[in-house]
């Protein structure tokens, strides 16, 4: 493919939180022919994995949508239409539904697969303009635990830690997390440094992942029981004086009652519970307490639980005990799930109001209704229903009307009988996608065609808080547009008056955005479009005092906290929280006897919207499938690539079997991303804290066909 390319555009990748850079090669006709990483870039210095290294596929990927479209029915033929024409019905339906039911029966939601200056703009035209406290991001399914975890430990949302940790640490423990094939290029980075230094690897999980096999501890954890596991680490790291009493005392509080919690959970009573033997508990505890910097990680193997909150809480607690949060090599970094998921926990709408501010906070509606020339009383004074609780208040005909941005429900919602009952009552939906024929446009009365990652121009903000640029490789096919032109043109209609200003060019609003920022955890006052280019990302903060005083912008070690108490809280101390152990997970019985555990796989993204249809990713998986134990397929006499078929209490789902001892006997592994399969099964049970739905833990039991 290099031999056409005439020319590279430079850009970052939009799939995962790793936050790669890449570079795109055009052909002589400008198409698309060719991906390759950017080789002085900090994070992936080259190298790119298999979706990256196929990235350019996706501009000429099939399903597109090429024009706005409308019906009457979501059972009615689509109808090409004007973009005039769509946007006053979506900005009239939008009033219509709000005169007729309220102004919160209309709902907003949106993607971490945007850029960041598009979620500020959607964030200033529904909390400034439209008037919804019905606004949420598809990051409730991914990130939302980690939000919530981070606030209640440390004051704040924002990871605190970056890669460069995995040069400096001495233990890292991995939860519930499979870097290898979620996040490759952290792998990399990880396993690169632990070649160099030997820190011992202890994986939490309780399938044997590609993570597990490089581990050099692997706890077959039962699942949904981290916080037991956690709990009975603390208990023997203060039974046994492991614990940094100096740090715990100049920068955390509750540290009495977290010790008369975990007093509890003796490594006896803790191992009949998550099933790892009491000798394994003592030695993990010792050998991430007495490390010098020790590190933890974790994925959705944490966030997608009822107890994923206190999952974070868990890991925090650890770290703060052991005084391992804001010294190189010690940190509790949440890898983060889509590229530009933090974009929107930054930005909008996991909190509220832009640069972490929030609706509860009234001097967070004041400073921001001023910056933007609303009335503060036009912003509510708590935040709306999070995206898993707008499907139900859809279901029980509470919420009428939906706006939905880049996300699929009816694929990546758990429980699809019950989410396509909730899209069916609705009175107007409108998906604004890049593809046409995703199975939730299958519900909508009007469709808005969108540009997709670098079509656009912008910034998205990865795992690490670094912000890097995105910018237009190619223009968007036919009719469609970039998400923030769509945004602008909706304003333009709610914003008649003039009186609110939405800058059109993506460098102009990252620099409003700077503004507001200043003073703020997150503040990138001292950053431009061009800086972002020039250093291939920057990790925030970086300010416009920093800039002035000619300060360099951090190359890659920044971490948000110091070891000398600079929390988000106001007396400037973390929070340790006691985590009673609460058991409200679905649990294999007699009639659904088997767990069943999801997850992902390398070659594809999330629902396949995007990989089903990029033949170099899809060939390797193209079919749902299940890993299950030899032992158990023996039992129930299933041969190898025999199709069988899973049943749970919300519905059934037909896969392909592969024995594998990566599941132990009682657990079946099915990959999430494919449509009307692992979701037809799927428990919708929520975290009370993140409303994160628990992906991860339910029951099913298994029939041959
Ligand atoms: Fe893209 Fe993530 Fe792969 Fe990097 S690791 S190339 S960001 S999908």
């Amino acid at each position: 493919a290099d031999k056409q390319v005439a020319e590279w555009k430079y850009a970052a990748c939009g799939y995962c939180s790793t936050g790669c850079s890449i570079e795109v090669g055009l052909n002589a006709d400008g198409t698309p022919v060719a991906s390759r990483g950017v080789a002085d870039a900090d994070v992936n210095r080259g190298k790119l994995c298999l979706k990256g290294i196929f990235e350019h596929e996706l501009f000429t990927s099939a399903g597109r949508g090429l024009a706005p479209m409308l019906r009457n029915h979501w059972h009615d033929q689509w109808q090409p239409t004007q973009w005039d024409t769509a946007l006053d019905k979506l900005h009239d339906e939008i009033r219509r539904v709000q005169a007729k039911h309220g102004p919160d029966s209309f709902a907003i939601i949106s993607t971490g697969q945007m850029l960041t200056e598009e979620f500020y703009t959607l964030g200033k035209l529904t909390r400034g303009l439209i008037g919804t406290n019905n606004y949420d991001g598809n990051t409730t399914l991914c990130m939302s635990s980690a939000v919530s975890g981070y606030k209640r430990s440390f004051g704040s949302d924002g990871p605190p830690g970056c890669y460069e940790d995995f040069e400096h640490t001495g233990c890292l423990i991995a939860w519930g997390s499979n870097l290898p094939e979620q996040h490759p290029i952290i792998y990399w980075r990880m396993k690169e440094a632990q070649e160099k230094s030997g820190f011992p690897l202890i994986v939490v999980d309780p399938r044997v992942t590609m993570l597990a096999q490089n581990a050099n501890m692997h706890l077959t954890i039962t699942p949904g029981t981290d916080v037991v596991l956690m709990n009975a680490m603390m208990h023997v790291i203060f039974k046994e004086g492991l614990h940094d009493q100096r740090y715990i005392d100049a920068n955390t509080n509750g540290v009495e009652a977290l010790r008369t919690e975990v007093e509890k959970y003796d490594p006896v009573t803790a191992a009949k519970i998550c099933g790892i033997d009491e000798d394994t508990i003592r030695v993990v505890a010792r050998t991430f307490a007495k490390a010098p910097a020790a590190m933890q990680i974790w994925t959705m193997g944490i966030n997608q639980s009822t107890h994923g909150s206190d999952g974070v809480v868990g890991i925090n607690n650890l770290a703060l005990i052991t005084g391992n949060i804001g010294k190189p090599g010690g940190t509790s970094l949440s890898i983060t799930g889509q590229c530009n998921a933090m974009g929107t926990r930054e930005w909008s709408s996991c909190s509220g109001l832009p640069s972490f501010r929030y609706l509860e906070v009234p001097e967070h509606r004041e400073e921001v209704a001023k910056f933007w020339n609303v009335d503060p009383e036009f912003f509510p004074k708590k935040r709306g229903m999070l995206q898993t609780d707008i499907y139900q208040a859809m279901e029980a005909g509470q919420i009428k009307g939906l706006w939905l941005i880049a996300t699929n429900p009816m694929s990546s919602l758990p429980n699809t009988a019950r989410i396509r009952r909730a899209m069916e009552q609705l009175e107007f939906c409108c998906v604004q996608d890049c593809y046409q024929d995703t199975e939730s446009a299958q519900y909508a009365h009007m469709y808005l065609p969108a540009g997709t990652w670098a079509e656009k121009d912008g910034v998205m903000t990865n795992t690490e808080r670094r912000i890097n640029r995105v910018k237009p490789v190619t223009a968007p096919p036919g009719e469609a547009k970039p998400d923030l032109w769509i945004f602008n043109r909706v304003a333009e209609r709610f914003n008649k008056a003039g009186k609110v200003n939405f800058p059109e060019q993506a460098g102009d609003i990252f620099l409003e955005m700077g503004q507001l920022s200043k003073g703020r955890l997150a503040d990138i006052s001292g950053m431009d479009h061009a800086l972002l280019e020039q250093n291939r990302g920057v990790q925030w903060p970086y300010t416009a005092t920093q800039r002035e005083q000619g300060e360099a912008p951090p190359k890659g070690g920044k971490r948000i906290y110091t070891v000398d108490g600079t929390f988000s809280y106001p007396d400037g101390r973390a929070k340790l929280i006691p985590l009673p152990f609460i058991d409200n997970n679905e649990v294999p019985d007699e009639k659904f006897p088997v767990w069943l555990n999801t997850g992902r796989l390398i070659e594809h993204w999330h629902g396949r919207t995007k990989t089903g249809k990029i033949g170099n990713n899809n060939k390797y998986s193209p079919i749902p499938f299940i890993e299950i134990n030899p032992d158990l397929a023996a039992e129930l006499g299933i041969q190898r690539g025999e199709y069988v078929r899973l049943v749970s209490r919300r519905g059934d789902a037909v896969a392909m079997a592969q024995p594998t001892h990566r599941v132990p006997k009682n657990m079946v592994f099915l990959p999430f991303h494919f449509h009307d399969c692992a979701n037809r099964l799927t428990l919708g049970l929520l975290d009370p804290h993140s409303r994160q739905p628990a992906y991860k833990q339910s029951a099913v039991r298994i029939e041959t066909i």
